[in-house]
């Protein structure tokens, strides 16, 4: 007989998936109580495809964190003057993740986190797959700030917006105060880019955040109608708008989907990929609108949103979603005088030009790419803590899969390098009613990948055959993916 006080939980490095061996996984047959080591070897990651070789153990919860977890939060500037102490900015999957990292390597360091939300953790690609399964937006909180920073035994600043950094100083500026370090990681993250439309109706809604989910759940639920009853309109088919039309079609909800673009994901996925989640989620019943832009949206007569698209097409729908993908928090980093880009630029060791200020997460650039990965995040925030307790490390990239959560086409996808792009060309290995796997072949090597359905489980093996030789028959060969 199990001991239900010893239940444990296992995260997902990939995605940030938890999985509680008190819940289970009811969804794929795990019945609550099912044991980690229990679990059979074909089980996937239900959000993201990857095995249990990508699950490691969480540190268990604290069992009662209030009392503890009241007085690890800040409640003013008297304490924040230890000028040893790292402070990071931003309650987000990396800010947290450094924070974890840095209090297994040194358990008397003074850590604060100051964040501008609650500081709830969550894990925010769930945020794309939530609707179908009616996830409540408290369910999705693995752990309050106040208890989590109680478990890590470092100060939780919640509600805080950093205003400024004086960096001869080392002092962060807050409207309550100032606050010394002595070293200051930056991990201020992304936020969605918004397009303003002409037309007067009120800005369409964007899910980057926990209240972002419920203020969609209030929307989707206002006037108490029926899923299948309430349109939603979605602009941009990336990953997150790709994702939440698979998400509210499964819920139920009518979805068009406009993308500029002539099909989903472009510059992402190779073109026949394109065409089979085009035609996946167009089987849940989207709506496509490819090569169309929305001009204007206004509120008809109805009560419901109007949207018009260039060329003279309109979409109804009651609820608007813009998912024109993510814009770095850079401002703050530009504002103090450290190098930005695209993003807060970092070199190597994840340092910005300041030597007491480093970045990771959505926020930063390495390498003159934006990664805005859980893995690369994950990672980071690993070689971070490395040298911030004194042992110099380099952030190691990850391969750069990306995984594409639609339920009604699973995908993962390493596209080529920017210097393999063009060098190479894609070869189907398999494709049939199970899905298909593509592989890119460059210089006679393996250089990228593409595979959908149930070939997207092989993700890890083929990850360990980049850079190996090409090793498709000619006859593959002949079977080129365009
Ligand atoms: C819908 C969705 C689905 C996704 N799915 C996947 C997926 O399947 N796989 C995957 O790998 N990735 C996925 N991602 C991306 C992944 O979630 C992000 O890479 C990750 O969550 C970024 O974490 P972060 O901490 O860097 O940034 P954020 O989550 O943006 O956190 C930034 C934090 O900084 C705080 N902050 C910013 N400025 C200030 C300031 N001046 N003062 C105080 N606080 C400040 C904010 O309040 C916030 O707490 C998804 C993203 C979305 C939106």
């Amino acid at each position: 007989m199990s001991n239900t006080d010893d239940f444990k939980r296992y995260i997902c490095k990939v995605c940030g998936y938890i999985y509680d061996e008190a819940r289970g996984d009811p969804d794929s047959g795990l019945a609550p109580g099912t044991r980690f080591e229990d679990i059979p070897d074909d089980w996937y990651c239900p959000d993201c495809n990857v095995t249990k070789a990508d699950f490691t153990a969480l540190e268990p919860r604290a069992a009662e964190p209030d009392t503890t977890a009241v007085a690890s939060v800040w409640s003013g500037p008297e304490g924040g003057n230890d000028p040893d102490a790292i402070v990071i900015i931003g309650g987000g999957m990396a800010g947290w993740a450094l924070a974890e990292s840095l209090r297994e390597r040194d358990p008397h360091r003074t850590i604060r986190l100051i964040t501008a939300d609650s500081g709830d953790y969550y894990s925010k690609p769930r945020l794309s797959n939530a609707i179908q399964r009616e996830v409540a937006p408290a369910d999705l909180v693995e752990e309050t700030g106040p208890a989590r920073a109680a478990r890590l035994r470092i100060e939780l600043m919640p509600f805080l917006r950093v205003l400024d950094v004086q960096r001869e100083r080392k002092r962060v500026i807050t409207p309550r105060g100032g606050i010394a370090y002595g070293q200051l990681v930056l991990a201020t993250g992304a936020r969605p880019r918004q397009l303003a439309f002409a037309g007067g109706a009120e800005a369409p809604l964007v899910v980057n955040s926990l209240d972002d989910y419920r203020r969609l759940r209030v929307a989707l639920e206002a006037g108490a109608a029926a899923p299948e009853r309430t349109r939603v309109a979605i602009i941009g088919a990336g990953l997150v708008g790709c994702e939440l039309a698979d998400d509210l079609s499964a819920g139920g909800y009518p979805v068009a989907l406009v993308e500029r673009a002539p099909g989903p994901l472009s510059g992402l996925l190779p073109s026949l990929l394109a065409e089979d989640l085009r035609a996946a989620l167009e089987a849940c019943g989207v709506q496509w609108h490819t090569g169309a832009t929305v001009e204007r949206i206004e509120m008809s007569e109805q009560g419901c949103r109007r949207l018009s698209l260039a060329g003279g097409d309109t979409i109804e729908a009651e609820v608007v979603i813009s998912a024109l993908g993510l814009v770095p928090n850079r401002a703050l980093a530009e504002r103090i005088g450290l190098a930005c880009h695209q993003g807060i630029e970092v070199d190597a060791f994840l340092g910005t030009t300041d030597p007491a200020i480093h970045a990771l997460g959505d926020g930063c650039e390495f390498d003159g790419r934006l990664r805005p990965y859980v893995e690369t995040l994950r990672g980071q925030a690993a070689a971070l803590a490395r040298t911030l307790s004194g042992e110099p490390t380099a952030y190691q990239p990850d391969a750069g899969i990306v995984q594409v959560k639609t339920s009604s086409l699973p995908l993962n996808v390493r596209p080529p390098q920017q210097s393999d792009a063009g060098a190479g060309e894609w070869v189907e290995i398999v494709g049939d009613g199970t899905g298909r796997h593509l592989e890119y072949y460059a210089r006679g090597r393996v250089a990228g990948f593409a595979l959908s359905g149930v070939h997207a489980r092989g993700v890890r093996e083929l990850e360990r055959r980049l850079g190996q030789p090409a090793s498709a028959s000619d006859e593959h060969r002949h079977r080129l993916a365009s």
